[in-house]
């Protein structure tokens, strides 16, 4: 008998219909004798249409409340599959994070999980429960509800297989895998039959969104086994793995796109030591994530210096900047979020050549301008403008034939 850790995402459990539908293929999977984890994501859009309710509350929304809150969509789902499963027969009980035992430190809204005492779901799953845990939600040292960050429900379940010791880690949704594109983007991105943890980590971090970064770091980290695959068909997905010969991987096996970037660009920048810091250092202070930086080369003494962020940090770091080019005396900045990023990912990049140069052939045929380039050993990321983002991903696909891809 082994452990298979299940999670269903806010589209496979959106409304009752649905809830039965994967009610009676969980119900499938105990009747072979497995023991069963299930992890579950709110219904539907409910973690948005929380935050839009709170939202009606006024401007000042303090993260622990807004923990508090955000968590009892997963609560909801938890308890509603729990019925599900005990009207379908097969004997099931619904645990919030912290009733599982998932310990999370205190960062309110973004929190890591630090640890998972097992023995309640253990217990459970030895009195012949479906245990089914509320995703997305831990418990800080002081006691209180922490929530971890959107699509956190991914790595509560990566982060129990890897406690559990599973055999696999299954995440259902409403796509059949990871594809070499977002699906919904380019009707000819092809399903992925395995992808290496390497890869799908660049690929999350780079906006694909079928999987939390964060999941696929702790897959690594812990060697799990994940499949992504439907809620809705039988088909086989996409396996996250160690894939064992690099040499003879693919130069790029998927195009990721984020349209959540803004840009700043400082001009006339002193260049001289200590300015990168002092900016830099003044962005992290407040907590201002820093993606993608260039600096020109100088003339005068001077140079410009350029970077982005995340596009919902903006109106927050307006003023920082502001006030940063002043203090440096920069004779000026530029910002907007009228930007984004698109990447290619593959672990054969590292002995390919030319693969960035046919990624900016490829954007030039179609006239769109990079206003920034950054590399990996596995990936090139362009920055350009948001508006040609559909036609950049599409170009890429065909010129790396990933439609070709079996
Ligand atoms: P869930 O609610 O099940 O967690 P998400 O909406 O978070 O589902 O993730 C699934 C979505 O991820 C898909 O509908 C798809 O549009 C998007 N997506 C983005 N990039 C990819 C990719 N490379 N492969 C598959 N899906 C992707
Ligand atoms: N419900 C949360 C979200 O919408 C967590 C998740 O779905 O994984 O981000
Ligand atoms: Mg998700």
């Amino acid at each position: 008998m082994s452990l298979i850790v299940a999670k269903f995402g806010g589209s496979s459990v959106a409304s009752i219909d649905k809830i039965k539908h994967i009610a009676g293929r969980i119900k499938g999977m105990r009747d072979k004798g497995d023991d069963i984890v299930v992890v579950v994501s709110a219904m539907g859009d409910t973690t948005d249409e929380l935050i839009e309710l709170a939202s009606l509350t006024g401007h000042d929304l303090c993260k622990r409340e807004m923990d508090m809150l955000l968590a009892t969509g997963e609560q909801q789902s938890a308890a509603l599959l729990a019925l599900t499963l005990n009207n379908f027969a097969c004997s099931s009980i619904s645990l919030t994070g912290w009733q599982a035992g998932i310990k999370s430190d205190d960062s309110h809204s973004k929190a890591r999980i630090t640890g998972i005492e097992t023995g309640r779901i253990k217990n459970e799953l030895k009195q012949g429960n479906v245990v089914i845990i509320a995703g997305f939600q831990g418990l800080s040292p002081q006691g209180d509800i922490t929530t971890l960050g959107r699509g956190g429900s991914d790595t509560t379940a990566v982060a129990l297989a890897a406690c559990l010791d599973a055999l696999r880690c299954m995440i259902f949704t409403d796509v059949e895998g990871v594809f070499t594109a977002d699906p919904r983007i380019v009707k000819e991105a092809k399903k992925l039959p395995q992808i290496s943890y390497e890869e799908m980590l660049e690929m999350a971090s780079l906006g694909a969104g079928v999987l939390q970064p964060r999941a696929a770091e702790f897959a690594m980290l812990y060697n799990v086994d994940v499949e992504v695959l439907s809620s809705f068909s039988h088909n086989p997905g996409t396996i996250i793995t160690e894939v064992a010969n690099m040499e003879n991987h693919r130069a790029v096996s998927g195009i990721a796109h984020d349209l959540n970037c803004a840009r700043f660009a400082l001009f006339d920048v002193p260049d001289q030591p200590g300015i990168a810091k002092t900016l830099f250092k003044t962005l992290a202070a407040e907590n201002i994530n820093v993606d993608i930086i260039i600096q020109s080369a100088m003339r005068d003494g001077r140079n410009d210096i350029a970077f982005t962020i995340e596009e919902k940090e903006l109106s927050r770091a307006i003023p920082v900047v502001e006030g940063l080019v002043k203090k440096i005396c920069a004779s000026g900045m530029t910002y907007g979020n009228d930007v984004a990023k698109v990447s290619i990912v593959g672990a054969g990049m590292q002995s390919n050549i030319g693969v960035a140069a046919a990624m900016f052939e490829a954007l030039a045929d179609e006239g769109i301008n990079i206003h920034m380039i950054s590399t990996s050993e596995i990936r090139v990321s362009c920055v350009i403008d948001e508006c040609h983002i559909k036609a950049a991903i599409k170009a890429l696909h065909r010129k790396f034939e990933l439609d070709k891809i079996e």
